[in-house]
């Protein structure tokens, strides 16, 4: 049998407004004192109401606006029925069969590919957060767990796709243009880590040449878009090697353990009759007019795909810097910020894509907090054109710059790095290894113009890396072509 891997999404990210979804209560509750955060309306005490935040509907409305949604101009909210000791009510205000917005989709390409593969969105809806519950260690091993209710009744919106994806590679491409084109909109801040945006799959593997679809199973727990990707690309070979034993896939919900990078199964997937969905009686249907939709629709800010493109049209780049510098809003912005203080865009972005993202990732930390501000790299890159510093030895300044947050001027200055500018200086060591290496300069004139780069190198040897590799080599060049 030749499988054909099917995947669907499910997104939950945290929506940026200042109140929760149907109270007065901050949404600013990390880091905050336990069970602080509340009132009666997100704790669900009897007789309190529920009051719909408008900006949660904005929100939400733009976000399914800049997915290619149809909007819903009435949608109602249900009641999600479920025990948890996380959700004092025992139920979740969530939408159900009048989603806010439907039928959109997404366009992806994997990279370095100009197809396109369209993503449909099945839906786009509100709903509230649950509270959290702290373990003891290990949810399968703590003998007990706290609660904290702060973040009930934070607004979320979900994002359903259609099970469009045909590898782990592609759901990982989504999703980072999903998250991207969130921070665009200023409706959340894509932090997977810190869990503002969540994601959630389906997978399954289906018989390519009958067309049938296999049992799928749901991982939850993947936060970071690299755990995304494993996750499903462990659950494809398990399925795989199932179907190849004659096994059956069993329906179920599993829970991807980053420490093992393994899915554990946590319980036999439910199915929404479980859920005793019924309409929210305390809210009303909302009423979304056609002119509020426009409105929105007419606002909406310059999205990645749009900016990706003005990159490439403006600054000159590849596509392949345009698609990773647009990847976050931040980077983005870093990016445009360095172009409007330095005037070579593609050394901007080498440096940016190359040494600053590998120092961040290593050390897990988002641009926005970058110990090297645009205003920094800017002034290094200054010192490289002005010939105080060689490109190499760049490389080790940045890493100081990196690791104090200081100025390149000032790391250059106190440890005396800076490059020979002194010709006379120069033309001595040049001299030096000319008369030393007899042979390379017979090797030379007689065709082998490979050798130039050998006493490039010794001239670098002597001077510590402080010569200009290109002033050397044509000045070795001059002197001893006959
Ligand atoms: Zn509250």
């Amino acid at each position: 049998m030749k499988e054909e891997i099917v995947i669907g999404l499910e997104i939950h990210i945290q929506l940026m407004t200042k109140a929760k979804m149907f109270c007065h209560c901050s949404t600013d509750y990390i880091g905050k004192e336990p069970n602080t955060n509340t009132c009666p309306v997100c704790l669900g005490l009897p007789g309190s109401l529920p009051v719909l935040n408008k900006k949660v509907l904005e929100f939400a409305i733009r976000t399914a606006v800049a997915l290619n949604c149809r909007i819903n101009q009435v949608s109602r909210f249900h009641r999600k029925n479920y025990f948890y000791p996380d959700l004092p009510k025992a139920y979740q205000i969530s939408q159900y069969d009048t989603p806010l917005g439907i039928n959109g989709y997404m366009e992806i390409s994997l990279t370095g590919s100009k197809e396109k593969h369209r993503i449909g969105i099945t839906r786009v809806h509100i709903e509230e957060d649950a509270g959290k519950l702290l373990h003891e260690g290990d949810i399968t091993s703590s003998s007990y767990s706290l609660v904290d209710y702060n973040r009930c009744g934070i607004p979320l919106a979900e994002i359903v796709t259609e099970p469009d994806f045909r590898s782990p590679e592609e759901a990982r491409i989504f999703l980072v243009k999903l998250r991207s084109i969130v921070q665009h909109l200023g409706v959340c801040d894509g932090n997977m880590e810190e869990g503002s945006m969540r994601c959630d799959a389906n997978i399954s593997l289906r018989d390519a040449k009958i067309g049938a679809l296999g049992t799928k199973v749901e991982i939850k727990n993947m936060n970071s878009f690299k755990a995304v990707k494993k996750a499903l690309q462990f659950e494809v070979n398990r399925q795989k090697k199932l179907l190849a034993e004659g096994e059956k896939i069993v329906q179920e919900t599993k829970h991807w353990d980053e420490s093992k990078n393994v899915t554990i199964s946590m319980r036999s997937k439910e199915e929404a009759h479980d859920y005793r969905y019924f309409p929210e009686p305390d809210l009303l249907p909302i009423k979304v007019d056609v002119k509020m939709i426009d409105k929105i629709r007419k606002s909406l800010p310059e999205l990645p795909e749009a900016r990706r493109k003005r990159f490439i049209k403006n600054y000159q780049i590849p596509e392949y810097d345009a698609e990773l510098l647009t990847s976050s809003k931040a980077l983005g912005d870093y990016y445009e910020k360095t172009t409007s203080l330095y005037p070579n865009s593609k050394v901007l972005s080498n440096w940016i894509m190359g040494e600053l993202m590998r120092y961040l990732n290593e050390e897990k930390i988002e641009i926005d907090k970058s110990p090297i501000s645009p205003e920094k790299l800017v002034e290094m890159l200054k010192l490289i054109d002005e010939g105080v510093i060689s490109g190499k030895m760049a490389k080790d300044v940045f890493e100081k710059m990196f690791k104090t947050g200081r100025d390149a001027s000032q790391i250059v200055k106190e440890s005396g790095i800076t490059q020979i500018t002194d010709e006379n200086e120069l033309f001595e060591v040049i001299d030096n290894v000319i008369k030393g290496n007899p042979k390379s300069v017979n090797d030379f004139n007689e065709g082998k113009e490979k050798v130039l780069n050998f006493l490039v190198g010794q001239v670098m040897r002597y001077t510590k890396g402080r010569a200009k590799p290109d002033f050397v080599f044509e000045a070795i060049k001059q002197r001893i072509k006959k």
